[in-house]
């Protein structure tokens, strides 16, 4: 059966109404929804979270919306590159049933004035450096779990801090869904895909690649026995290329993302970092001995 494109909430309600009656009819139950929320730009990053979706689930929506109230004032919402046409191939090819692809009216109107704030976990690392991010990430998902009702959706680790501030909202406000966090998908050298790496330049793209092998060689310190997180800190940013500028390097508890001053298996490093002025984002989950911490 042929994906269907829905560019208004009307429109995704009933082409989900009528996909999930039609599987109901079929198959004698309620059909496993799931959604996958991105920005389009489609990379194989995401094309593991909707591949797994597709996989897993009975009815699978993917959403492709570029959200303005994401975007911190002077960042790049009208730069960000847009692919719909590939997006779309791309979402078919994979078994998507509806991508939900809304205008920007179609999602806010114009008197919009309602707020979606998770404290605490939104104030450090990308929420300190990012003023109003978080909000209009949990804004713009809270919408859209509204919207589609998935019995799942779908995140990337890469946007690690993101992950764990849409739980927070979803459990704070009962949103009754289960959430799947996808590892990230990383290029050969190491470095997350990310729709900005297009951005950088040659030299830049390598330099870029530290920030991984920079968390690695922390990884492997840890592993091997350090657990001081300022020594361990120091390991990852003598890897890093000089052109890499550091914005935020810390060891947190990978629930509460409280920074540690010791670190312990389980817990997450969390790094950002502009490189010819193209920001970026990592983190690694630290795994004690021969446990496997990539
Ligand atoms: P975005 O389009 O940047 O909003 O990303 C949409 C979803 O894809 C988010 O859940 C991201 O965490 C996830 N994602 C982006 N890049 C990667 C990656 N390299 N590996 C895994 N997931 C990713």
């Amino acid at each position: 059966m042929s994906m269907e494109v829905i560019q208004t909430i009307d429109g995704l309600w009933r082409a989900k109404h009528h996909l999930c009656r039609e599987f109901a009819t079929k198959n004698q139950k309620r059909p496993y929804v799931g959604l996958v929320p991105t920005m389009g730009n489609l990379h194989h990053g995401h094309l593991s979270l909707v591949r797994r979706m597709v996989d897993e689930c009975d009815v699978s929506v993917g959403s492709i919306f570029v959200n303005p109230a994401q975007f911190a004032p002077g960042e790049d919402f009208s730069e960000y590159p847009r692919t719909p046409e590939a997006d779309l191939m791309q979402c078919e090819d994979a078994g998507v049933d509806i991508v939900f692809m809304p205008e920007s009216d179609a999602l806010y109107t114009q008197d919009h004035s309602t707020e979606v704030i998770v404290r605490k976990l939104t104030e450090r690392y990308c929420g300190a450096e990012r003023p109003g991010h978080f909000a209009g990430v949990t804004l713009v998902v809270a919408k859209l779990l509204n919207i589609v009702h998935p019995d799942i959706a779908y995140f990337g680790q890469k946007d690690y801090q993101q992950f764990r501030v849409i739980e927070r909202m979803v459990r704070d406000l009962d949103f009754p869904l289960d959430l799947a966090m996808c590892p990230t998908v990383r290029e050969p050298d190491g470095l997350a895909m990310s729709s900005r790496n297009a951005y950088l330049a040659e030299d830049e793209r390598k330099a870029a690649a530290t920030i991984y092998s920079g968390l690695q060689e922390l990884a492997d310190a840890f592993a091997t026995g350090q657990d001081g997180a300022e020594a361990l800190k120091e390991v990852a940013r003598t890897e890093l290329a000089e052109a890499v500028q550091l914005e935020y390097l810390e060891i947190a508890n990978a629930w509460s993302l409280d920074p540690k001053e010791s670190a312990a298996s389980g817990d997450v490093v969390l790094i950002a970092a502009k490189v010819g002025g193209i920001r970026l984002i990592d983190n690694i989950v630290l795994a004690a001995g021969d446990e496997n911490a990539h």
